[in-house]
């Protein structure tokens, strides 16, 4: 791994599947990587979303996403962190691309058919948000994009992108690999079922107030099967001791799970632990978010120093790339 890109969507609350399938990640990338490590916010992918997207909202949500990456440990002094259309050549990549990407690769997305079938009008950016995403991360010659499950098929068309790209133009790009967090690759929803996204509603906020949280968990679907509490349980048929697991030490956990099976204890229980070793990881959070609003000049500095430093690498890209697709150069 030399170098990482990777982003999120200011479409809604940041939660924990995009924290510990993500973000997490990202810090401790960064921590090793450097400004090597980047991160952006990928304000122009939040377009396509057509139920999420607001004008009127738009740029205050980039900022606070930023903030709340901030909060949850990414330090822009150390990574480079950045709003995606402060970086207009991505946009301009991802047009070149599109003219080497098939159809039939974009439609068979599966994420694109999910958000497709939700929509009353399909937009082609919608269709085009794969072909962006390889944009985002190829300007940057990046070779590992550190991604929660759900976009493990994107990063595929992206290698399918830069190999295509390559075959045609010249060696260019590398080709990158996607890398999960083996603990938290795919984080459930609280309904059990979906993935949690934002744009599904069914998210426990980073930022969420603690009451709002607590009212969550003690909602989260229990083993259909224990109906008294005297019936022996099973851990793997509610997702609250999946939950329990991104966020409490492993002896805890096991220890749970073999009281829950005997049916020493009941969900209540485990539902109030949950929730008390799920606070101990983001009150510090919050603790960062708080101070951060009180600065707001400090974040924003601290984009507009990332778009530099991302600027001076893709604008590079970009040049090498018009020359090899064979543009009449402006000098
Ligand atoms: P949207 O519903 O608008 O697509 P999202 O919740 O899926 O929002 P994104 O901004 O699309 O969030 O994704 C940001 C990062 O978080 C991506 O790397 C994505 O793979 C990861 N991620 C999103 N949801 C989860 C989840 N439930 N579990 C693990 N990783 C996730
Ligand atoms: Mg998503």
């Amino acid at each position: 791994m030399t170098r990482v890109l990777s982003g999120i969507q200011p479409s809604g609350e940041i939660h924990i599947g995009n924290y510990l399938g993500a973000i997490k990640q990202w810090v401790a990338i960064g921590e090793k990587l450097g400004r090597d490590a980047f991160f952006c916010i990928v304000d122009y992918h939040a377009l396509t979303n057509p139920l999420a997207y607001d004008p009127a909202t738009l740029a205050q949500r980039t900022f606070e996403a930023a903030l709340v990456n901030m909060a949850a440990g990414l330090d822009p002094e150390k990574v480079t962190l950045f709003v995606q259309s402060h970086v207009p050549e991505h946009t301009e990549l991802s047009w070149v691309f599109t003219t080497i990407t098939p159809l039939g690769d974009l439609t068979r997305m599966t994420q694109f058919k999910d958000k497709a079938a939700k929509q009353e009008a399909v937009w082609s950016g919608l269709l085009m948000y794969p072909v962006l995403q390889a944009a985002d991360i190829l300007i940057y010659k990046a070779d590992t994009v550190p991604v929660g499950e759900d976009q493990v098929q994107h990063i595929e068309l992206t290698r399918e992108i830069a190999r295509r790209f390559n075959a045609l133009f010249g060696e260019t790009f590398p080709e990158p690999e996607a890398l999960l967090n083996p603990e938290a690759p795919r984080v459930p929803g609280i309904d059990g079922k979906a993935k949690m996204s934002k744009s599904l509603g069914n998210t426990i906020g980073l930022l969420e107030p603690e009451e709002s949280i607590w009212r969550k968990i003690q909602h989260l679907p229990d083993d259909p099967q224990r109906i008294r509490l005297s019936d022996p349980g099973e851990p793997g048929r509610t997702i609250v001791f999946t939950y329990l697991s991104y966020f409490a030490p492993k002896e805890l956990v096991e220890a749970l799970k073999e009281e829950y099976r005997k049916a020493g204890i009941g969900t209540l229980t485990v539902k109030r632990i949950l929730f008390e070793e799920m606070m101990k990881v983001l009150r510090p959070i919050r603790e960062r978010a708080e101070e951060l609003k009180k600065d707001p000049d400090y974040v924003m500095d601290a984009l507009l120093e990332g778009a530099k430093r991302a600027r001076a690498v893709a604008q590079a890209t970009m040049e090498e790339v018009r020359e090899k697709v064979g543009l009449l150069l402006p000098s």
